[in-house]
């Protein structure tokens, strides 16, 4: 396919429709000096460039495309009337300057979206300011610090599982604490006994992603938080994947004192492309004091922002957080209701579980046992030397998107599936299918898979030489 940049377009003999000649004032608007030269912008015709675009557009793969199973990503259907109402000029045009009088609408969305986390979670509190899973973690780790300082104590670890989301040791490392990974058991829980050998009063905390990135629900969380509390601890939970158990575990229950949840994975708000995203950290009573400025409180009927508010860690964005993220988000839970909500999970959980049945004798599962909203592969006993790399270039020949791979690094070769909890029967029937054939293709049509992928605009990448020498700039 033709992938030549605008710029090697540019040809101003191209014949277009005409406009006629501009009679006008010819001085510029632009005072002399401010006008740059030596530009090199491309010359085209308009349906050139409209051209151009069109058919760039067309090569991007997204969910309205197809399927899309990138597991921890949670890659599915956002409804449009999220975009619809979210896109209303009553929300887009706001100020953020506006004042709580003319903003009491704005107020209360935000002040209920709070209350229907807190129902969610079981937690005392939510701030919505952090733009990202990774900024709710940061901030998580801030109000640790800041919960220590307060209390006099000097603690400088915490714990991570080694089945973790990579973000978590960043985020830890970030604000200053050790990291200490504790391992895995076989089955892909916690390791019980090296995680109590490894707690001691220099613990601050731990980080525990919940479901963890192997698709699993520890099931020693309860063990490990009544050991971390009895040991002044916290216990902190990555909840950026939800889908897998909203509305059926309520998170405070299970003994988390923070958690951040992602908007943008489990309430139905775009990803990717750069964001905007939405990190809202709730924190348990005794930890609300700490959350960031900019919370909206309910004073009687009217809504306005806490400004009583002196054991804040402060600020962490500007004004609210991603308004329309989160407005986004509030319109989903209020369409499906607690039940649509339960129905979330169960519908995940269930996707899952269902796909790992039907593809486990057909590829290697590292783990065998009953998953939450995603399961990992891997490439162990396929023949002719091909790899994950290999099968998740022929699965895009088919017209899905690649699972994750090469992640979580615990197993090796993973292959991460996550089927969302949009995609129906026939979907999930038709990628069951395209595995089959894949590993068939596997022993009888080797060179089809090694040379994957054939089928797209572009073709197998020198992943190395792009790591190495990106050309991140035309004309470089
Ligand atoms: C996606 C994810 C994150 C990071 O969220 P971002 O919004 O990408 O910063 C953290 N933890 C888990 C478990 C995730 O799946």
């Amino acid at each position: 396919m033709n992938v030549e940049l605008i710029f090697e377009k540019s040809d101003s003999g191209q014949n277009n429709y005409k406009l006629p000649e501009w009679k006008g004032p010819s001085s510029s608007i632009i005072p002399p000096g401010y006008i740059r030269t030596g530009i090199n912008l491309p010359d085209c015709s308009e349906p050139a460039v409209v051209r151009h675009y069109n058919n760039l557009s067309k090569m991007n793969f997204g969910v309205d495309n197809g399927m899309y199973p990138l597991g921890s990503c949670t890659m599915k259907y956002n409804p449009k009337i999220n975009e619809r109402i979210s896109g209303k000029k009553i929300y887009s045009s706001i100020h953020p300057f506006a004042g709580e009088e003319s903003s009491q609408g704005v107020l209360r969305i935000l002040f209920e979206f709070s209350e229907y986390l807190c129902r969610i979670t079981g937690l005392g509190g939510f701030t919505l300011s952090p733009a990202a899973g990774s900024h709710g973690e940061l901030t998580g780790v801030m109000v640790i610090k800041k919960y220590f300082e307060s209390i006099g104590e000097k603690r400088s670890t915490i714990l991570i599982p080694d089945s973790a989301h990579g973000t978590n040791p960043a985020s830890v490392a970030m604000c200053g604490f050790n990291v200490k990974e504790v391992p895995s058991n076989s089955d892909g829980d916690v390791d019980f006994n090296k995680f109590m050998e490894m707690l001691d009063k220099d613990v601050a905390g731990m980080m525990l992603t919940c479901p963890n990135t192997l698709g699993l629900f520890d099931r020693n969380i309860i063990k490990i938080a009544e050991a971390l509390h009895k040991n002044g601890s916290l216990f902190y939970g990555d909840g950026a994947n939800l889908n897998a158990l909203v509305g059926r575990v309520r998170f405070r229950d299970v003994g988390f004192d923070l958690m951040h949840i992602n908007l943008h994975k489990t309430f139905s708000t775009p990803h990717g492309g750069g964001g905007p995203g939405s990190g809202p950290l709730g924190a348990a009573d005794h930890l609300v004091k700490f959350l960031p400025v900019t919370i909206v409180i309910k004073d009687g009927e009217r809504f306005g922002i806490d400004s009583d508010r002196p054991d804040s860690i402060g600020r962490v964005h500007s004004f609210y957080g991603n308004f329309s993220i989160c407005l986004r988000a509030y319109i989903y839970i209020r369409m499906l209701g607690c039940d649509g909500l339960k129905d979330i999970s169960d519908t995940a959980v269930l996707n899952a579980n269902y796909l790992m049945s039907q593809l486990k004798n057909i590829f290697n599962l590292p783990i065998n046992r009953k998953c939450m909203h995603e399961f990992i592969l891997n490439d162990k006993g396929l023949p002719n030397g091909i790899t994950t790399n290999d099968i998740s270039k022929r699965i895009l020949d088919y017209g899905f998107h690649s699972p994750t791979v090469y992640f979580p690094l615990l197993i090796h070769g993973a292959i991460m599936i996550e089927p969302t909890e949009t995609e129906s029967y026939e979907s999930l029937q038709r990628f069951i299918d395209v595995m089959k054939t894949i590993r068939k293709e596997c022993d009888a049509e080797p060179e089809k898979i090694l040379g994957a992928p054939h089928n797209t605009p572009v073709k197998r990448v020198d992943t190395v030489l792009a790591a190495k020498k990106p050309v991140l700039k035309w004309g470089d």
